[in-house]
């Protein structure tokens, strides 16, 4: 178990490194000795942040204790088969959500997407339209066309602009609209709020998906009145490789939404092996199958120390980190802060950065040789994500400094 240090006391103004100051003047610095990251500076937005240290700790309190001991019976005994929906309810605050409506069934996002689309469809069976903006994460395109495939509907691709006014001119013919509250290329925020209420007043469903946000933005679920909403595990969440997505219901969706993935899990008695699928009461229902049990342990594991600071510093910590880069950048190379396609007002943006130079997979790719991991999206951007707890201002003044490096004068 690791401890956590207090905030800290605030030295006297060295008048020094002012970057240095930035992460000496943060408790949440601490936070960051407590991952392994194995001196690399992970900054990578796709996927994937450093494990905390203490995770092997947590699998061999489950692998060597509970699994030996109560074997298939851990399912109960040590609470495990509750787990998709004790993990929903530990999350829910980070997405500004009431318990109860939130679980993490052990799919993927896609899946999850999936699930919820097709769901999401069935609430609104006369409309034709799924809608759904062409700058979407590709997976998210893919199973939009797949679901109208499936279901006789009809897939309305539109730019962040064309989807507002689509709403707005053809919104009754709207069943459902996705939407991501932060462009995983740019970073540029869709307003969660405004969005859901546009959908609601053309009588739409809202579904989200989260992934870009979760864990470093406030989402604001419940207030925002949001109908459906899903998010991957191993973003910002830090659920590890591979880690299970979660899925949001609104409370008063929960008594009529009818999911595909059917599974015995959803079920309201799963083990009375009944032949024909009733659906358990509450967001027991967007549960499916038998869970991956060790990718659901880490993902509780890691989301402790993201309670613990709370959604709201997490932001704050970010929003503060993404500053620093940008200092750094504009003080050292004001050419390179030009190839920003990133908004630069902070309020107008999620947890990453990206800018667009020629070569970028080759410029990650020497990032990567030196110890800072960037992630590059074709054909020319690379994007900086500022995970709150393990990511320092003082990392970020050497990443800045070793792009500097690696990309010449002239990009
Ligand atoms: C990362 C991401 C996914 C990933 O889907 P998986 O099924 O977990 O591979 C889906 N949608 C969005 C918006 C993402 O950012």
């Amino acid at each position: 178990m690791t401890t956590y240090p207090g905030p800290a006391t605030a030295p006297p103004a060295s008048g020094g490194n002012e970057i240095l100051r930035r992460d000496t003047l943060d408790p949440l610095t601490s936070y960051a000795h407590a991952y392994a990251t194995d001196g690399t500076v992970h900054l990578n937005g796709n996927s994937l942040g450093p494990p905390r240290a203490d995770l092997i700790g947590e699998l061999d309190r489950v692998v060597r204790g509970q699994w030996p001991r109560s074997q298939v019976q851990a399912w109960f005994r040590d609470g495990w088969l509750d787990l998709p929906r004790t993990i929903g309810d530990k999350l829910a605050p980070l997405l500004g959500a009431a318990p109860g409506q939130v679980v993490v069934a052990g799919e993927t996002t896609s899946t999850t997407l999936f699930n919820a689309l097709v769901a999401a469809c069935r609430l609104r069976a006369d409309r034709p339209v799924v809608l759904v903006e062409a700058a979407s994460f590709p997976t998210d395109l893919y199973l939009a066309a797949s679901v109208v495939r499936l279901l006789g509907r009809e897939l309305v691709v539109e730019s962040a602009e064309g989807f507002d006014s689509f709403l707005h001119t053809h919104g009754a013919r709207v069943a459902v609209a996705v939407a991501s509250p932060v462009d995983f290329r740019t970073g540029e925020r869709r307003e969660i709020g405004p969005t859901t209420a546009r959908c609601h007043a053309a009588g739409a469903i809202a579904l989200w998906d989260l992934s870009h946000a979760s864990g470093v933005l406030p989402v604001d679920l419940d207030p925002s009145e949001v109908d459906l909403a899903i998010g991957c595990g191993y973003k910002y969440l830090g659920g590890g490789p591979g880690a299970p997505a979660f899925l949001y219901v609104a409370a008063r969706l929960q008594p009529e939404v009818d999911f595909p993935l059917s599974g015995w899990h959803g079920h309201a008695r799963p083990f009375a092996m009944a032949p024909a699928f009733e659906p358990a009461p509450g967001i027991d229902r967007g549960r499916t199958g038998t869970p991956p049990l060790l990718s659901l342990v880490a993902l509780n594991h890691a989301l402790d120390p993201l309670l613990e600071v709370g959604i709201d510093a997490l932001y704050r910590r970010s929003r503060e980190l993404a500053g620093s880069f940008l200092d750094c950048l504009g003080a050292r190379r004001p050419d390179l802060l030009d190839r920003l396609v990133s908004p630069r007002d902070a309020e107008r943006r999620g947890g990453h950065l990206a800018l667009r130079i020629p070569g970028a997979e080759r410029i990650e790719e020497e990032l990567r040789g030196r110890g800072v991991l960037v992630d590059s999206r074709p054909p020319d951007l690379i994007r900086f994500a500022f995970a709150p707890l393990y990511v320092t201002h003082v990392q970020v003044q050497r990443a800045v400094g070793e792009l500097c490096q690696v990309v010449g004068e002239t990009p």
